[in-house]
């Protein structure tokens, strides 16, 4: 008895410690959403003060001898993470998901931390000065610095296989390089086979009236109508823009999105919208009761793409979504779109063509760009690859990926910001998310047999009812590969995505 009055309140305190750290992290959200959509370009060094001042108060907080002292009294450890097989469902999985950021924040050192802070500033600013320049030899000194400050952390985190898997277990927790190879190898010969069929068809769509003048302020209101429409409540977030899209949590009621909006081309704004909308949907789906605590959050980078991922293309590249959508369209853009039907229109914004760029690739080539990034990234980490080779590198990849090579390092090494920021490892987790997206849609279109007739029908809460129930409202409870299994009733399969693909762009392009 008496023990089970000091698990409790060693658990309360824990609870205490994580509820304070949870609202750091939004006010720290706060700032940096701030940062990127309405502050003043000269407050920029200040900001960064501010933001680094509060990264530091959570770090001692998480990393204090209390919290150590609590995990210990727990019973949690490296052999036991989630504690007193007392507890309940959601009180594991909370002592698991701290236990493991509490490793990683103590495993490393905090000189290590603040100089990845520091270079990762330095080479920011020197990434997007090459890419300006489309000169790689202006970054590559701060990539080696990164390089080698990356390869510290791997080694101070540990590993049993790869150096690769502690930096892949960063954002997507205990996912292996392994696993990830076993999962390419087997679609990347299927997704080539249907891309060459599709670049050999007959078939060329035309995607002029894509490139028309779209003016930005009835592309705006067009977006927020999309939102409103798919179920994203204004009265818990705003939608704005900025340079690159995101959506971020700055509580249980306010998860704002952004986009940005391009006058000459139709895609990048309302995808970009639909794609932020899905993030914000899962944020804003989690359930109340985890409010406050580190388990209101996506299970994992995967797991939350896989949201962003269903809305923009399984849902929002669907004929059903466009069937309800396009007469609105049409009457704002009646110049460029006047003399368009839908079916046209639905093909050209699937239309399939490899291209140097990931953020503007279909979602068939897309995930070669993944592959592409995720095998230099390996090389990279083994010792295999040089930095100062990567652009020959990237470009060997590239021709035998997508049967291209880009023209200059800015449309080819040096187009993602990732690796100036320290995200070696991040990549990976977006081919999951349209891997997962598909087998999730697949379970769902089970449950929901008559999905299309309610989304042509401009009625999305059936769909919203059932991802909130099944994947949104447990948040960080289950892992992700368990999540999948619970959903899916299997362990993540390439072929759903694989057979979405086939079935979608056989139809559009007729072979
Ligand atoms: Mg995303």
């Amino acid at each position: 008895m008496r023990m089970e009055i000091t698990l409790a309140k060693s658990l309360d305190r824990l609870k205490k410690i994580d509820a304070e750290l949870q609202k750091l992290a939004h006010i720290s959200a706060l700032l940096s959403w701030d940062q990127e959509t309405f502050m003043p370009d000269e407050a920029v060094g200040e900001r960064a003060e501010q933001l680094a001042l509060l990264e530091g108060i959570m770090h001692d907080r998480f990393t204090s001898s209390e919290a150590g002292e609590l995990l210990g009294s727990l019973g949690v450890g490296k052999d036991t993470p989630t504690g007193s097989d007392d507890f309940n469902d959601n009180e594991r999985a909370f002592l698991r998901e701290f236990y493991r950021r509490y490793r990683r924040k103590t495993q490393l050192p905090r000189r290590l931390v603040t100089e990845m802070a520091r270079q990762t500033a330095i080479a920011r600013k020197e990434w997007a000065k090459a890419r300006a320049e489309s000169n790689f030899s202006i970054f590559a000194p701060h990539l080696d610095k990164i390089l080698a400050l990356t390869l510290e952390v791997a080694e101070c985190l540990g590993y049993e296989d790869s150096p690769y898997d502690p930096l892949l277990d960063e954002y997507e927790p205990w996912m292996k390089t392994s696993k990830l190879e076993e999962i390419f190898r087997n679609f990347q010969e299927k997704l080539m086979e249907l891309i060459s069929r599709i670049v050999n068809s007959e078939k060329r769509i035309d995607t002029h009236f894509l490139m028309q003048e779209y003016d930005t302020n009835v592309q705006r209101d067009f977006s927020l109508h999309v939102l409103k429409t798919i179920g994203y409540d204004f009265s818990k977030g705003r939608l704005d823009v900025s340079a690159h899209p995101f959506t971020t949590t700055l509580g249980c009621s306010d998860v704002r999105l952004t986009t940005r909006y391009n006058r000459n081309y139709f895609n990048t704004g309302i995808f970009g919208t639909i794609h932020e909308g899905g993030h914000a949907l899962y944020e804003l789906g989690i359930s109340a009761e985890l409010q406050d605590t580190l388990l209101a959050d996506g299970t994992s980078m995967g797991i939350h793409e896989s949201q962003s991922r269903m809305w923009e293309n399984i849902i929002g590249r669907s004929l059903p979504f466009w069937k309800h959508f396009f007469p609105g369209l049409k009457s704002r853009f009646p110049e460029a779109l006047g003399d368009v039907d839908l079916v046209s229109f639905y093909r050209a914004i699937n239309a399939v063509q490899p291209s140097l760029i990931r953020v503007e690739a279909d979602e068939v080539t897309y995930n070669l760009h993944i592959l592409l990034r995720f095998n230099l990234e390996k090389r990279l980490i083994s010792g295999d690859l040089k930095v100062k080779d990567m652009p020959e590198a990237w470009n060997e990849e590239c021709r035998s990926l997508l049967g291209i090579v880009p023209p200059n390092d800015a449309d080819g090494v040096l187009q993602d910001i990732h690796w100036s920021m320290g995200s070696i490892g991040y990549f990976p987790t977006y081919s999951l998310g349209n891997l997962y997206s598909a087998q999730f849609f697949k379970a769902l279109e089970q449950d929901l047999p008559d999905i299309d007739g309610s989304i042509e029908i401009g009625d999305f809460q059936e769909i919203l009812k059932w991802l909130r129930q099944k994947i949104h409202s447990p948040g960080r409870v289950y892992p992700a590969g368990e999540l999948c299994e619970r959903v899916t009733g299997e362990s993540l399969n390439p072929d759903y995505f694989m057979d979405y693909l086939e079935n979608k762009y056989s139809d559009i392009y007729g072979i």
